[in-house]
């Protein structure tokens, strides 16, 4: 598709599609152009990313969920010059099918294997498959620290140890918790199964996802909570990296040339976008610990532990017309007053409308807004049945109440979504009513 074909189909705002550089699609604040890309690039390639964001579009600049930036505020007009410009950067932009690894894949000693031969093994076999879905995925995780768990993916083949050697476990659909468990293969077999998956899927039509051959099948269970990619950590024995990341994901290109301009001081030549809308810059121990502070100082997410790092929050009010909230208000209220529910177990949805962009996954409490105030939902979808709902106004008590529920009733070495999931929707409604008219 070429940078002028950005024909209706491509600007309207229909559920699951999917925005890319030539294929922008239209939000709130305008078009949303995404630029996915491969490999590391340099602070001062980002920082120039962030003046193009600032000359097309509204300088607003996400980092999503996945690990994509997305430029925001864009016209037509303006759209394919920014696909134009981002092109003659000659970034490690990917093309094609979405083949994805996790962000230190290669280069962490705990790695089962080194995902990235498979990954381009895929993408290359794929480059003829045709009639896919825009948004079909494929994760390729050879384990290590930070794995791709919880990001959903069509097809995903998962690093184990057997007694043969390192196996390849295909799943299909969902995240790797929910996804159905297809065969466990050797390499070969791993991607030549992958692309006979995707070859059926082609066949079946644009609609078709990874869950329709997965029927009969069983799911392959919880692997346990993934880690975090925020914080400075030892990569290997001459590398760290520094997890840094904008407030809910969002930020203006100031702050981020900011960032990048004092990466670029402190001698820091790599970073890389990366899931749980995170930066990864690679660098020695004290200059990613210099930059870890300059970023805490500066607004942005540094640590685990910190609550903001536990909420998927969408652009909401007024970036997206279709929201009825300002999430990002309610999101940094929420952080505030209700830090100790907030321990990194789930991800508290707070979403505009029930479309859920944030979170497409369930989770064990989310926020929507409606017309009438706000939904509150548990071990659901945003869109999913409410156990309660309560007017604006009530909307910081109401989420106080559940958190001094959770902190009452908690048992011992019992997590947040554990305790949630144990209470259930009633005993969540009863707090949620408590001390109401
Ligand atoms: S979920 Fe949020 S960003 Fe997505 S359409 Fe609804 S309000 Fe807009």
């Amino acid at each position: 598709m070429t940078a002028l074909s950005l024909d209706r189909n491509m600007l309207d705002m229909r559920r699951g599609a999917c925005p890319a550089l030539s294929a922008p699609m239209m939000t709130g604040d305008g078009l949303l152009a995404r630029v996915a890309l491969t490999d590391a690039i340099t602070p001062a390639q980002l920082a120039e990313l962030c003046r193009l964001a600032r000359r097309h579009g509204n300088g607003i600049l996400d980092i999503s969920a996945r690990g994509n930036l997305q430029v925001r505020g864009l016209s037509e007009t303006s759209a394919p010059l920014l696909d134009a410009e981002v092109r003659a950067l000659n970034l490690p932009l990917r093309d094609g099918l979405a083949v994805e690894t996790p962000p230190l894949a290669g280069i962490d000693g705990t790695e089962i294997a080194d995902p990235r031969p498979l990954a381009e093994a895929i993408r290359q076999g794929a480059r003829e498959i045709i009639g896919l879905a825009p948004k079909m995925s494929v994760v390729v995780d050879g384990g290590g620290r930070l794995r791709l768990s919880d990001l959903l993916a069509d097809i995903r083949l998962v690093a184990v140890c057997a007694d043969e050697g390192v196996r390849w476990m295909l799943l299909l659909g969902g995240t790797e918790a929910t996804g159905r468990v297809f065969n466990v293969l050797r390499e070969t077999e791993a991607v030549s199964a992958t692309l006979a998956a995707l070859r059926k899927l082609g066949e079946m039509g644009a609609r078709a996802r990874g869950r329709d051959l997965a029927a009969g099948l069983p799911a392959n269970g919880a692997p346990g909570l993934p880690a975090s990619p925020f914080g400075a950590f030892r990569v290997s024995d001459s590398l760290f990296a520094a997890g840094i990341g904008p407030t809910f994901g969002q930020t203006n290109a100031e702050n981020l040339i900011a960032l990048c301009g004092e990466a670029e001081r402190l001698g820091i030549q790599s970073l890389k976008p990366a899931f749980d809308h995170s930066l990864l810059f690679f660098a020695t121990q004290s200059a990613c610990e210099a930059l870890a502070a300059f970023a805490a100082n500066n607004g942005f997410v540094t640590s685990p532990s910190d609550p903001r790092s536990a909420i998927a929050a969408c652009s909401g009010s007024p970036a997206c017309n279709s929201a009825a909230i300002a999430t990002h208000e309610l999101a940094a209220r929420a952080a505030q007053d209700c830090g100790d529910l907030l321990d990194g177990s789930f991800k508290l949805h707070v979403t505009g409308c029930t479309k859920g962009c944030a979170h497409p996954e369930p989770s064990a409490l989310a926020l929507c807004g409606t017309a009438a105030g706000l939904s509150l939902i548990t071990q659901g979808k945003a869109g999913d049945e409410p156990f309660a709902s309560v007017a604006f106004a009530d909307t910081n008590n109401s989420l106080r109440r559940i958190a001094d529920l959770v902190r009452d009733e908690r048992r011992a070495g019992e997590n947040s979504a554990a305790c949630l999931a144990r209470l259930g929707p009633r005993r969540l409604a009863a707090a949620v009513m408590s001390g109401r008219p």
